[in-house]
Formats: structure tokens, C-alpha cells, sequence
């Protein structure tokens, strides 16, 4: 069976220092839960860094952790005090996080992290590299790690990589102001299968694999030359049952054995009856909206002072990257914010917003979840939000309203909490109004629905469904690549070929023997293309045809000194060495007058686009739009041509970035056709690349060697993967 490894920052324990040795503890993180099943489950290791800097240990102490690990299947990569400092907390934590979160304004542009980053992601994945064999998947974690996936795909390509973000992507605008944002999308697509938390963080990246790479999309799949990845959205879940059984065990607990802050809670609530609490909880970070939300909460006790003395905050920030200077303005911020308002508002026996700075424990936080009426979860980008689903997870008895920003991906399955914009204050300020005045009927009806929800989709199951969709993104790709040309078809068809004595080689031109470029009149033949055809002409053996969409002059010009027929414009016109143009078909062009104004008018409204014309077709091209309006552009062209086509007998091609109207029934496969009846031939070739060569592959006999380049579904018995395996073919083919 294959093996599964982990790979993330953090290997998935604590490690304590002891007066002479070292001892482990599990952490108690989401990922580390969802997680440890996996990898002991299959097999697999995980590999992380330890948590502890390696100038700090002694070679006898790193070996002796190593030692440790082994038993929990762990692997430690070792990091120095530099390295973490400028790798996590300088570019993971001081550009990516920034960036990621849409706070452009905090990212450190230094190029020394950068080197870093790379370094010790080369390092994670040379780590990898021991353990991983061929055939085994590896699920790599987070955006301290971007680069990890191509690094093991590059050395390793029959390993499946998948890869989770646990962070927003962001837009493709906002993405885009990092100088090494090419670098990080080219490591990501490393992977087979990416995962983000929700849809809108997979379109976003597919906008800058387009733009940034210039990839085809089609649904979720990327086509890479050689690959197919799948991207799709997995939100994260919690261990729902870790938190619902806590919450029933506190609720059992005669109160004598209830803890210090359960008292202090209870005592709160004796005062009067009718007191209500409303529950934060996050780490100390800019993302979280921690002003906002104090200024919003102060909003209320001004808009409704009836409230004043029956409502308090409770707000528990985790200590969290102390050291940034922004996280330490924010810390002054907030502590001056709650000195103000508890100042203002407060009197001997009410306290508007009881902070708490630090963590606590497990116990204290289902406290917190289950006795507050209400949580308010503020912030301005959050890629999922546990804590939004821990507070659900804890209401064993379905009271209690959640209050959740539209910009945390929690949201996206959380249709029945309130849902804020964290920057309106107002709306937030009456939101809490209204949760705090919900009919318990109400809150108990809405409660199910977001309990089913969060308990069906754990993180077991998260974690689950994401190896599934690895399994799929494998055989996916093993279809695809089942028609590869192998080593073995290669030597089947050239011995073929050489033994044949009359062979017949078809030849589509873009994107076959040449790349595409941004300007179609600069894809001309280059030295090695005229020497090869040049190699396969001087055999008399070989009849070779050029069966193109472009026009007579362009080909004429290109390659007219060869002994090759040209068929051009999809078959409409045929010119056989030494012979003049004669046409296959009998076609006008009288209804270019009425197609061409509509053409022209897409070209008006699609910066970047332009019109061909050849003797007998249009074609708007739009390989140089915006990627995602030409595509919509290109949608609404064809529906528009779509009338005016049948009327005149017209024929739609979609090729590759382009959309051409020609008199219909003229296709390649119908002109090779045409082109073989005179002649008997013993062998066959047919190379072509987008779907005006399917009708060629469709049509040839069964007996031909048809073979598509690029790795999409086709008709051909065979596929290469660029024009350069193409050439390596006709090279071969050349010699014969
Ligand atoms: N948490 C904790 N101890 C605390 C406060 C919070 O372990 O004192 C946990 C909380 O239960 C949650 C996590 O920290 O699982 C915060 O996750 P979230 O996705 O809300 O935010 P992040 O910190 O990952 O941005």
C-alpha cells in the first residue's frame, strides 16, 4: 500500500526540555487531530521542525530528539535561530501572512527572507526526499511551505503531492505587488491537488495561475504540458465530538468541582438574572478585527443604554508574534480601547469587557463557549475561523447566537448565524441587539442547522475527503497519461515506419511544430524546424503535408521552399509540391460583410484582441486579453454568431485562443481525407494539438498513428506532451 506523509512547519508534538533529557507531548491543534489518524494510518511519516532552534541543542540532544521522533513516526527538519527568524517569522510571517490578508501596507519586502524561505523549504523537501517512494502520496501544509511541492514533483514525479492552504489566497490584484509571486505560484502548482478552505480562495488563485503562467482552466482542473491538477475547496472542520463531550462532562460537574473561572462566570449571571455574556475569542493579530469589534460593542452600550450593566465582552487574546512591531501597536491599541470603555461605562459591579491576555486551557475555553449567550467574531480576513465552529460544537443545548464576519471562510457554512461586514460598526452594534433579544426558538432552530452542518463535516472528515480527492487527481492523471507515447510505443512506431515503404506524415502547424506566440505573424519556422522537415523531404519515401488553419500567403512564405504539400485554412485550399493552390472546396465568402461588424465590435469591447483574416474565414483572436474576459468574451461571441451562422451555412471553430467562422462542412479531417484517395500508403502519421485536429484523428484510418500534444482528452491513439517531444519524434523519424 502506498504511504501517506505529513509535511507542515510544526511536526505535530511539543517537545520539553527536562533537567537531563527531552520529553514529548502531542499537540492539541486542529491539524495535528485531524492529521494523526492519517499518517499512522497509512504508514507514512510526518516531517516538521521540532519547535526548538538547533544552535540552542547539542548534537548528542538533536540526535537523541531524532531518536524520539523515530517512535512517532517523526521527522525533524532542524532549523537555526536565523533561519526561523527570517524564513517563519520574516517571510512567512512578515510577507506572506500580510499580503495573504490583504494589509499590503505591513509587508517587509526583504530580500534576505526570501533567500531564506527558499533555503528551508529546499530543506523540507530534501527531508521528503529520504522517506518518500515512488507511489506514496505526501500531503504538504500551509504557506510557510510554498515552494515544497514543486521541489519534490521536480525529483520525484510519480509521487502525489497535495497541498492544503490554511490562509486566504488573495486576489489577483493584491497578489500580484509580490516580486516573487511567480516563484510561489509555480511552487504551489508543484502539487496534484490543491486545497483551500473555500471556493472564492481557489478562483483567486486559478485568476493568477492564468494571468501569472498563462495555464488553460477548465472547470477545476489546470492543464499544466505534461499534467493535470485539480484545485477545490475542503473547509476545515474541528473535532466536533472533542468539544460536544467536554461541554456535557462541565455540565455534569456537581459545583464543587467546577473550576475557578466556571465560578466566576456563575457568579456574574447571580447578580441579576437577566445578564447576558458575549464571547471573543483570537489570537492577537490585525486580522481579527479586535478594534472593530470593541468599537462596535461600545456603539451598542450607546445606542441601547438599556442594556448597560446587563451585557458584558468577554474577549481572551492569545499572545501572538509579540515581538512584530505592528502586533505590539495593537496590543496598546486594544489595551487602551477597553481601559476607555470600562472606564466609561463601568461602574462597582459591572465590567463592560473582561480581557483576558493569555491562553487558557482546554477546559476553560468550553467554559467560556458554553456559558456565553452569544459569540462575536469580528475578523476583517480570516481563512476559516475554528473558533466560530468550536462555540456551535459546544451549545449542547442549542441556545446561543453566533455573530460572524462575512470575511472569515467560516462563513460560507454559516447561513444561519448573523452575518456582519466587521467594518460596519453599526450593523454590528445592532446585530448584537438582535442576538441579544433572539426568542429562544428561534436561536434553537438555527442552532440545529449549523450543529448538523459542523458535525457532519469534521475534521476527519476534512481530512478524509481531501485524500480522496488525491486518489482522484491520481487516476485522473494515470487516464490522461495512459496514452503517452512510451519508450516502447516510440520503438514500435518507428520500426514501423521504417519499414513501410510508402508513409504519409500530416503535420498541424501551431502548437505542434511550433509554439504559440503572442503575435501569430511571429511564429515563423526557426533553423531546427526547416532542418528537420528538411531531413524527413529528402527521403523519397515520405509524402509530408502541413495541414493548418492559417492562411495560403503565411504558409506559402514560411515553408514554400520545401517539398511539403500545404493544406491551409482547415482544408479549404490544397497545394501539392510543385503544383499550384487548388481548392478542395467550392466556397464563397460573401457572408464575411454581414459576420466581420460583429467581430469588430467584441475587438472594440476586448482590449487586447484583434481580427485575421483569411480568404475564406474571420477569426478574433483573444490570446492577449485579460484571460478571464476573453474567456467570457469568447462565451458570448458564440452565442451571438450562433444565429447568424445557421442561416448561412456557416461553421463555429473554437481553437486555441481563438474563435474562427468558415463556410461549413471544410475540416481537416475531411481534407486529409481527400488528400489520401489518390495515393495507397502503408504507413500514416497525424500530429496536431487543439480540436480542429480532432476531425483529422476521427477521420484517418484506424491503422494510423494519430497523436495529440498536450495531455486533454482526444480522439488520437497517442499523445506527446510539447513541441519539443514533437520534434525529438520527427527527429527519430528523420533518420529513417
Ligand atoms: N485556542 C487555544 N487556547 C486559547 C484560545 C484559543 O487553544 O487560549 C484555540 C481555539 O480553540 C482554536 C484556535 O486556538 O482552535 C484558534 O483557531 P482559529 O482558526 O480561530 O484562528 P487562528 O489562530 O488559527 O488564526
Amino acid at each position: 500500500m502506498s504511504k501517506i506523509h505529513i509535511v507542515s512547519n510544526r511536526l505535530p508534538l511539543s517537545i520539553q526540555q527536562e533537567e537531563n533529557s527531552f520529553s514529548l507531548a502531542p499537540s492539541v491543534g486542529g491539524l495535528a487531530t485531524g492529521m494523526r489518524s492519517i499518517y499512522k494510518e497509512y504508514g507514512g511519516k510526518w516531517i516538521g521542525w521540532p519547535g526548538l532552534a538547533k544552535d540552542d541543542l547539542t548534537e548528542d540532544e538533536i540526535l537523541e530528539i531524532d531518536d524520539k521522533l523515530v517512535d512517532e513516526d517523526c521527522l525533524a527538519v532542524h532549523l537555526s535561530k536565523e533561519e526561523i527568524n527570517l524564513y517563519y517569522e520574516g517571510f512567512s510571517n512578515n510577507v506572506i501572512w500580510p499580503l495573504f490578508h490583504y494589509f499590503a501596507q505591513f509587508i517587509d519586502y526583504n530580500h534576505d527572507y526570501w533567500e531564506a524561505y527558499k533555503k528551508v523549504n529546499h530543506k523540507f523537501a530534501q527531508k521528503v526526499l529520504e522517506v518518500v517512494d515512488d507511489g506514496d502520496i505526501v500531503w504538504i501544509h500551509d504557506y510557510q511551505l510554498l515552494l515544497v511541492p514543486e521541489l519534490i514533483k521536480s525529483v520525484k514525479p510519480n509521487v502525489t503531492i497535495g497541498f492544503f492552504l490554511h490562509i486566504p489566497f488573495p486576489s489577483f490584484e493584491v497578489f500580484r505587488i509580490l516580486p516573487w509571486r511567480n516563484e510561489l505560484i509555480k511552487g504551489m502548482l508543484g502539487a496534484d491537488l490543491i486545497g483551500f478552505h473555500t471556493y472564492d480562495y481557489e478562483r483567486h488563485f486559478f485568476s493568477s495561475v492564468r494571468r501569472l503562467l498563462g495555464y488553460e482552466i477548465s472547470f477545476n482542473e489546470i492543464h499544466l504540458e505534461d499534467r493535470i491538477i485539480l484545485a477545490d475547496a475542503f473547509p476545515m472542520g474541528i473535532d466536533y465530538d472533542k468539544f460536544e463531550n467536554m461541554a456535557k462532562e462541565i455540565a455534569h460537574k456537581p459545583l464543587s468541582e467546577r473550576s475557578d473561572l466556571h465560578r466566576e462566570l456563575e457568579k456574574y449571571f447571580l447578580v441579576s438574572p437577566d445578564r447576558k455574556l458575549i464571547l471573543s475569542i483570537d489570537r492577537l493579530d490585525y486580522t481579527k478585527g479586535i478594534p472593530n469589534r470593541l468599537h462596535a460593542f461600545e456603539k451598542f452600550l450607546i445606542k441601547y443604554p438599556e442594556f448597560r450593566n446587563k451585557v458584558s465582552l468577554i474577549m481572551l487574546v492569545v499572545p501572538s508574534r509579540d515581538e512584530v512591531e505592528q502586533y505590539k501597536l495593537l496590543k496598546s491599541e486594544v489595551d487602551e480601547l477597553v481601559g476607555r470603555i470600562n472606564g466609561q461605562y463601568g461602574g462597582v459591579n459591572y465590567t463592560p469587557v473582561w480581557y483576558f491576555y493569555r491562553s487558557l486551557p482546554f477546559e476553560n475555553l468550553i467554559e467560556l463557549y458554553s456559558t456565553s449567550d452569544v459569540a462575536l467574531i469580528t475578523p476583517v480576513r480570516d481563512g476559516m475561523n475554528l473558533v466560530a465552529k468550536e462555540y456551535i460544537a459546544s451549545r449542547i443545548n442549542q441556545s446561543g447566537v453566533l455573530i460572524i464576519s462575512e470575511m472569515a471562510g467560516a462563513v460560507k457554512e454559516m447561513g444561519e448565524a448573523i452575518i456582519i461586514n466587521p467594518n460596519n460598526e453599526a450593523e454590528i452594534a445592532d446585530s448584537i441587539h438582535q442576538a441579544l433579544t433572539m426568542s429562544m426558538e428561534e436561536q434553537k432552530r438555527r442552532m440545529r442547522y449549523l450543529q448538523d452542518r459542523i458535525r457532519r463535516y469534521d475534521v476527519f472528515k476534512w481530512s478524509r475527503e481531501f485524500i480522496k480527492g488525491m486518489k482522484k487527481v491520481e487516476k485522473l492523471q494515470h487516464n490522461l497519461l495512459a496514452k503517452r507515447i512510451t519508450p516502447t510505443v516510440s520503438r514500435e512506431l518507428v520500426e514501423h515506419f521504417s519499414k513501410a515503404k510508402k508513409r504519409a506524415i500530416f503535420l498541424d502547424y501551431d502548437g505542434t511544430l511550433v509554439d504559440f506566440k503572442n503575435d501569430p505573424q511571429a511564429a515563423s519556422p526557426d533553423a531546427e524546424l526547416h532542418k528537420l522537415i528538411t531531413a524527413l523531404e529528402k527521403n523519397e519515401k515520405n509524402t509530408v503535408t502541413i495541414i493548418s488553419g492559417r492562411d495560403r500567403e503565411t504558409l506559402e512564405r514560411w515553408l514554400g521552399d520545401h517539398k511539403v504539400n500545404l493544406i491551409v485554412e482547415h482544408g479549404v485550399w490544397l497545394k501539392k509540391i510543385g503544383e499550384d493552390w487548388q481548392m478542395l472546396h467550392n466556397i464563397s465568402s460573401s457572408w464575411k460583410p454581414t459576420i466581420r461588424p460583429i467581430l469588430e465590435s467584441f475587438v472594440d469591447r476586448t482590449p487586447g484582441t484583434f481580427i485575421e483574416e483569411k480568404n475564406y474565414s474571420l477569426v478574433w483572436h483573444y490570446r492577449n486579453s485579460e484571460p478571464e474576459q476573453g474567456e467570457l468574451r469568447a462565451n458570448e461571441l458564440k452565442d451571438e454568431l450562433r444565429e447568424m451562422t445557421a442561416n448561412h451555412n456557416l461553421e463555429i471553430m473554437e481553437g486555441n485562443k481563438v474563435i474562427e467562422v468558415k463556410a461549413g462542412g471544410i475540416n481537416k479531417g475531411v481534407a486529409a481525407m481527400r488528400f489520401l484517395s489518390d495515393t495507397q500508403y502503408d504507413s500514416i502519421i497525424a500530429l496536431g494539438d487543439d480540436w480542429t485536429d480532432e476531425y483529422m484523428f476521427r477521420e484517418l484510418p484506424k491503422s494510423a498513428y494519430t497523436i495529440k500534444v498536450g495531455m486533454k482528452k482526444t480522439e488520437a491513439a497517442y499523445k506527446v506532451e510539447s513541441v519539443k517531444s514533437v520534434r525529438n519524434l520527427l527527429k527519430e523519424l528523420g533518420k529513417n
